[in-house]
Order: structure tokens, then sequence, then C-alpha cells
């Protein structure tokens, strides 16, 4: 996991230029007058972390999933790096779980992730044909819950940190997933 910890460094920069500065978004000017471009990060106190919750599904068709996931680990380590990495005003909940739908969200009101087991379900689907290996077929859809798992965690960081962005939040926060992808694979 020593890339995770590389890249989880700078995700404070990467958060802050992606979405506060980046070239698709139009107020840039306060940010690049600023000497210490992460400086907003000191102003919270740690008070919350990252907390990967996995439920149980009734669905048998998602039990492989529910097991491979706490098997791995892999969000359970990703979160102790976010935890080191990032200062949260308030605990942030990823509760892997059945929601009736292909989907994954954020929502403001429980600072909570759904990262939804049919969606994972679907990922299985699109990577059971081209799959290698085991392992690499359980990488590649482990990958594709990651990239929206950032993708969710962009959405509630601009929430909880008060992340001033101007343009299309959607947009910025897919930036976000897939530069910390790339940077994670290219290490
Ligand atoms: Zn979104």
């Amino acid at each position: 996991m020593s890339n995770v910890t590389t890249y989880l460094k700078t995700i404070y920069q990467t958060v802050s230029s992606l979405l506060i500065c980046s070239p698709l978004l139009v107020s840039c000017s306060d940010f690049n007058d600023s000497t210490n471009e992460v400086s907003f990060a000191a102003d919270i106190d740690d008070q919350g972390d990252v907390q990967i919750i996995y439920t149980s599904p009734e669905d048998e068709s998602h039990e492989e999933i529910y097991e491979i996931f706490q098997e791995t680990e892999e969000f359970d380590f990703l979160a102790e790096e976010l935890n080191e990495a990032i200062a949260l005003p308030r605990d942030i909940s990823v509760r892997f779980e059945e929601c009736d739908e292909e989907n994954a969200f954020y929502d403001p009101e429980t600072v909570e992730i759904s990262m939804c087991y049919e969606l994972i379900q679907k990922y299985k689907e699109i990577f059971a044909d081209d799959a290698e290996s085991d392992d690499e077929y359980v990488t590649e859809v482990i990958d594709a819950a990651l990239f929206t798992f950032y993708h969710e965690l962009g959405h509630a960081l601009v929430d909880q940190l008060e992340l001033p962005i101007t343009g299309s939040e959607e947009d910025a926060v897919d930036e976000l997933a897939a530069i910390i992808l790339l940077e994670e694979q290219g290490e």
C-alpha cells in the first residue's frame, strides 16, 4: 500500500488545484495569489475519520462482493491512509450496501457515502469477459469501485471542507478520481 501513502500526502494539493484552480473552472485568481495553496486545511480541527462499513447483503448474488471487499481490505487500508492525510471536521461513513439501484452517492444530510452492491455487481459483469486471471479480475473490479469512491469522496470533501468550487462539481470530482488513480498506477 506504499503507493497509496505517497499520493495521499499530496491529496490536499490535488483537491485544491482541481476543485479550486482547475482550468475548467472560472475563478482561479484568489488561490494563485496565495503562497500556501493548502492553507485552508490547517484551519480544520481533525475531529473525524473516514469509516468503512460493510453491510451484510440480503441478495445472495451480492455475497461474493461483500466477502471479497472485506478480505482484500483495500478500502480499510485506504481509509487509514486518508485519515492520516486529511483533517475532517466530522466522520464520513462509507457504506457498502444494497440500494436497489446501480449507483453510488454522497448524502450531505447524513455525511455518508453509499457504495451500492448493485453497482459493483455491474462492474463484475463488465469485467467478467476480458480478465486473464482471477487476480486481475478482482483488481479491475476494485479499481472501478475505487474510481467511484474517489468521485463520491470528492463530493464529500467539497461539502465538508467547504471548498469554494465555481464550475461543474461533477466534472471536478471526476477529474480528481482520474488523477488520483493515474498517480497511483504511475508509481
Ligand atoms: Zn457525482
